[in-house]
């Protein structure tokens, strides 16, 4: 079969691939239909975070498919169970809403807060703040809640009720939670779509400030910065944070489609039975996943992503033809001299992929990438960077 042919002719273009077709591959290695390997440094968009067939996972999983693939949300299971224990005794949260991806993760966390405002404020503070380049998913609602305006064209009307602050701009956050009867501010703790950009401390202190100020809840869209990513469990952990909705999913399944909303204290009782559901939500197969991924990412761990990317940045830092690194951990987006995209497709023909965010290079490994795995690829990345 000509997989590449068939693709093009039946499946929808929504998306630019690159001309491969990946068959296996083990932890950071990938090998595609005609044999090649490649050292894979964007794990599937951050969701393969051990990499790929990851012997522990694979036992995980392929257990509990063995058991059960799937109850409905009519019957309880163990691994949504104790998937749902495990994220809030780490986090702190009181209760988990679980769903197939990133985008419904933050439908529920909107959902939520939306229902929030009417149970407290009858409806009258529906307005939720989200941020100038910031990414929450491809739904009409997710998109409305993302502030850039290229994913906006032509898709309108969009739900209502989302003004966009601008992170860099001092004060602007403070002026539109005056000017509008807000109920939430909603943010990435590192823009990952929008080019890998930290929030910075000063701006996190202004969230803060007019949270407390205003009442509003605080919604953290972990869906990319979550599970390890960024060296801490979630990426709120970086920073003087205390969210009340956190959603996330990419990593969270270990490469299996799996979204969580977790509620705080002020709304875990804002959904009730029948308000909010899902069919595959918290499906039992990918819960197995997720309670292997959370059980893994200890101390150690952590402290060795922290590790891998400190060893990047020295690499980078002052390497021909970067211009500068932003990111946390192992959530890393290269300014390049050269275009990106030549950089990009350079390192795939000699076996490493990286992918890009914005103009730049986006590195997001597996987080217990193998040394000389790195080593080997981050060369090969030097070499293509100074070209
Ligand atoms: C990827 C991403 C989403 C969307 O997740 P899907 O699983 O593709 O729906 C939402 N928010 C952020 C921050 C993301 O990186």
């Amino acid at each position: 079969m000509d997989i590449k042919k068939t693709d093009d002719t039946y499946v929808a273009h929504t998306y630019g691939r690159f001309p491969v077709a990946f068959v296996s591959g083990k932890g950071a290695k990938l090998y595609d239909d005609e044999g090649k390997e490649y050292i894979d440094l964007s794990t599937g968009i951050a969701t393969n975070v051990f990499g790929v067939a990851d012997d522990q996972w694979v036992a995980a999983v392929t257990a509990q498919l063995g058991n059960v693939q799937h109850t409905s949300n009519l019957y309880y299971t163990e691994p949504c169970a104790k998937l749902a224990q495990l994220l809030c005794e780490r986090t702190g949260m009181k209760k988990v809403f679980f769903s197939n991806s990133g985008a419904e993760a933050n439908e529920c966390a909107i959902k939520t807060a939306r229902r929030w405002q009417h149970l407290n404020y009858g409806g009258e503070r529906p307005v939720i703040i989200t941020l100038k380049n910031s990414f929450h998913g491809r739904t009409i609602t997710t998109l409305a809640a993302t502030g850039q305006d290229v994913f906006h064209t032509e898709f309108g009307p969009f739900t209502e009720g989302f003004v966009y602050a601008d992170p860099n701009v001092p004060g602007d956050l403070t002026r539109l939670a005056e000017e509008n009867p807000c109920c939430a501010v909603m943010i990435e703790t590192v823009q990952g779509e929008g080019g890998v950009n930290p929030l910075s401390t000063e701006f996190v202190a202004e969230v803060n400030a007019v949270a407390e100020k205003h009442g509003l809840l605080i919604i953290v869209d972990e869906v990319q910065t979550g599970n390890g990513r960024t060296g801490r469990l979630y990426g709120y952990m970086n920073f003087d944070l205390k969210p009340d909705i956190v959603s996330t999913a990419k990593g969270l399944g270990g490469g299996l489609p799996i979204g969580a909303c977790m509620l705080g204290e002020r709304v875990q009782d804002v959904l009730t039975p029948g308000s909010h559901g899902s069919t595959f939500g918290g499906n039992p197969v990918c819960c197995a996943g997720a309670v292997s991924v959370i059980e893994r990412l200890d101390d150690a761990l952590l402290e060795g992503v922290r590790q891998r990317s400190e060893y990047i940045i020295i690499q980078l830092n002052g390497s021909k033809g970067v211009k500068s690194i932003s990111g946390l951990g192992l959530m890393l987006g290269i300014e390049t001299e050269r275009p990106a995209k030549e950089v990009i497709s350079g390192c795939l023909e000699r076996g490493v992929v990286v992918i890009s965010a914005k103009n730049k290079v986006r590195l997001l490994p597996p987080l217990n990438i193998d040394m000389d795995d790195l080593k080997k690829a981050i060369n090969i990345l030097k070499e293509e960077l100074a070209k």
